[in-house]
């Protein structure tokens, strides 16, 4: 017999008769053999309408008040769920989430889970019972010892039925909802966005708002972590929906179940070179010519950034092994001569790489990356940031020192350690899916030193005010005085907090002067196979260059390739390159 965790979103438990016809499913679902724990969220929008209430009597209620006020309504749907079960002559017990041992940070309103006591639950699966437990919900023991109800945030809920999956080490985490899965992009800006049968959980935390729309992200890093097999699938029909793997499989350890350590990866690739082009015209399709040239000739570019500058021109630098640099200088050379501009090719370069789910959410670890390569007068001539993973091009000499100090800083084990693996050739799609960011805005930073230290000062005076960076770019072109320019991305609402924050370091440097860019969305083109297919990022330049959208800046990670637009041009973008990747039903 094989034991699954069901969870029930709100709109599937949102009326009486929604709630008899889930209890339906799960009672076949029963009689097909399995042992089942089902997790419930509130009914349709009651979490909302309390939080409602709570406003209308206090601009400021405490925390811990709205805990105990929020927590009911998923009390609601268990009890009347048990019931309908009942009905149906199954036997169910409906448990709060501090009876079924959810135990969680004492943090109110965002606490994170620590471990799950099983052995009630288990006791009761033993009896035959299905057990219908409360999400979003559990228990912390204060200093004192006594009991609170805490709550894991708006959406926890798919985060209790992924944490009990994996303490109670389940067989799949089926996630019933109001959507036929994870779609390749938002079905509501594309209307022929199509299911994906399949996807990692890497693949979904790259997707990050697209992702994000269908499942807590914490849920996602909790699967990728411990390897719980999560399904996704509608509450109304009997489609099979979308299945997300991981390959990752930690052991449940002593530090709390997400608090574990966030850096479960080092890799190190030797034998890179860098290809900068400064000064190339500012303009719609030169991003797609000169990454057709390269993709033609064969070479499998990794790295690309592109950041705006002032002035009507733009530098772009990638990435290839030193292997290919004689060849993919040529072709640049070629394009060059054309366009006009400079390149400039450094070899023997090294590409470092931390890999752990949810970075983004986690500023503190891009920071402590930079901190450590700077202790150690590292200089980063790259970096590219991800939702899985922060990268830096730093100079071989320096690597094994970096990679100790590193090992260290994060403490990883030799078997968390990849030096040069192979890239294999897989067979999943260079391009899966595709997520529209709008709210982001890009920032530079004028005239900053060009030394070691510089970008781990910027990340760390942000990750102190809790802000995560994207897309952080070091400008090709110096300025007379050698300072270069960084740009990067931040959510727009952080935009405030970062000016305070970075306040004391920019007085220390010398006529350096934040400058925030126009309006922007961001479109990421994501897919587990990027990395072993040649010419992905000049597809998707293209089909931008095709409607004539010029790119505000480029940044790529392993698996992801993002392009920055002008905000109105957001739309028309995504709709362009997912129809570029034959994403679409038409292309079925
Ligand atoms: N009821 C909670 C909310 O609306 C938790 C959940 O549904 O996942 O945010
Ligand atoms: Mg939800």
């Amino acid at each position: 017999m094989s034991l699954l965790v069901q969870k029930f979103g709100g709109t599937s438990v949102g009326s009486v008769d929604r709630i008899k016809a889930v209890a339906k499913r799960i009672a076949h679902s029963k009689e097909l053999g399995n042992d089942l724990v089902i997790v419930v969220s509130a009914m349709g929008h009651t979490t909302d309408e309390l939080t409602g209430l709570a406003n209308a009597i206090s601009n400021n209620p405490p925390q811990r008040e709205m805990d105990m006020l929020l927590a009911t309504g998923e009390q609601v749907s268990i009890a009347l769920l048990s019931m309908a079960l009942h009905e149906l002559g199954v036997q169910a017990i409906s448990m709060t989430g501090s009876q079924v041992g959810i135990v969680t940070e004492s943090s109110h309103g965002r606490a994170r889970i620590l471990e799950v006591r099983t052995e009630r639950i288990k006791a009761l699966l033993e009896e035959g019972q299905i057990v219908v437990v409360a999400g979003f919900q559990g228990t912390s023991l204060s200093s004192g010892g006594t009991a609170e109800i805490t709550t894991l945030g708006r959406g926890g809920s798919d985060t209790s039925a992924v944490a009990l999956a994996t303490a109670l080490a389940a067989e799949a985490c089926e996630i019933y909802t109001d959507v036929p899965g994870v779609l390749t992009t938002d079905p509501r800006k594309v209307p022929d966005a199509q299911l994906m049968q399949t996807l990692s959980c890497d693949e979904m935390l790259e997707l990050a708002s697209l992702g994000a729309a269908v499942l807590h992200p914490r849920a996602v890093e909790i699967a990728r972590n411990y390897g719980v097999t999560l399904i996704v699938r509608s509450s109304w029909t009997d489609q099979p929906g979308t299945i997300l793997t991981s390959k990752t499989k930690r052991p449940l350890g002593r530090e709390g179940l997400e608090l574990g350590r966030p850096i479960d990866g080092l890799e190190i690739v030797n034998n890179q070179a860098v290809l900068g082009l400064s000064h190339v015209p500012d303009q719609p399709g030169i991003a797609a010519q000169l990454f057709e040239i390269l993709s033609q000739g064969g070479i499998n570019v990794d790295l690309i950034i592109q950041a705006t500058h002032e002035g009507k021109s733009n530098d772009i630098t990638f990435t290839v092994c030193d292997e290919e640099l004689s060849k993919a200088s040529q072709l640049s050379e070629s394009l060059l001569k054309k366009l006009g501009g400079e390149l400039t090719t450094q070899k023997g370069m090294t590409k470092l790489s931390i890999s752990g789910a949810g970075i983004m959410g986690r500023p503190g670890i891009a920071a402590t990356l930079f901190e450590t390569l700077s202790r150690a007068g590292i200089n980063l001539r790259l970096i590219a940031t991800s939702e899985v993973k922060v990268s830096c091009v730093i100079d071989s000499s320096l690597s094994g020192k970096a990679l100790r100090m590193v090992t260290d800083a994060f403490e990883l084990n030799d078997s968390q350690i990849h030096i040069n693996p192979e890239v294999t050739n897989t067979s999943e799609p260079e391009v899966r899916g595709i997520a529209l960011d709008p709210d982001q805005a890009q920032v530079s930073v004028r005239r900053v030193p060009d030394k070691p230290g510089t970008a781990a000062a910027l990340c760390s005076a942000l990750a102190e005010a809790g802000i995560s960076l994207d897309a952080i770019v070091q400008s090709e072109r110096q300025h007379k005085d050698g300072g270069r320019d960084i740009s990067f991305m931040l959510k727009k609402e952080d935009r405030k907090k970062a000016d305070h924050a970075l306040a004391p370091l920019l007085a220390q440097w010398k006529d350096t002067g934040l400058e925030e860019g126009p309006p922007i969305a961001r479109i990421s083109a994501v897919g587990a196979g990027m990395p072993s297919t040649v010419g992905t990022a000049a597809k998707m330049f293209r089909a931008l260059a095709d409607i004539d959208v010029n790119i505000a800046m480029i940044a790529t990670s392993e698996i992801r390739t993002s392009c920055v637009v002008a905000e109105i041009d957001g739309e028309k973008s995504l709709k362009a390159i997912h129809h570029a990747f034959k994403l679409g039903r038409e292309n079925e």
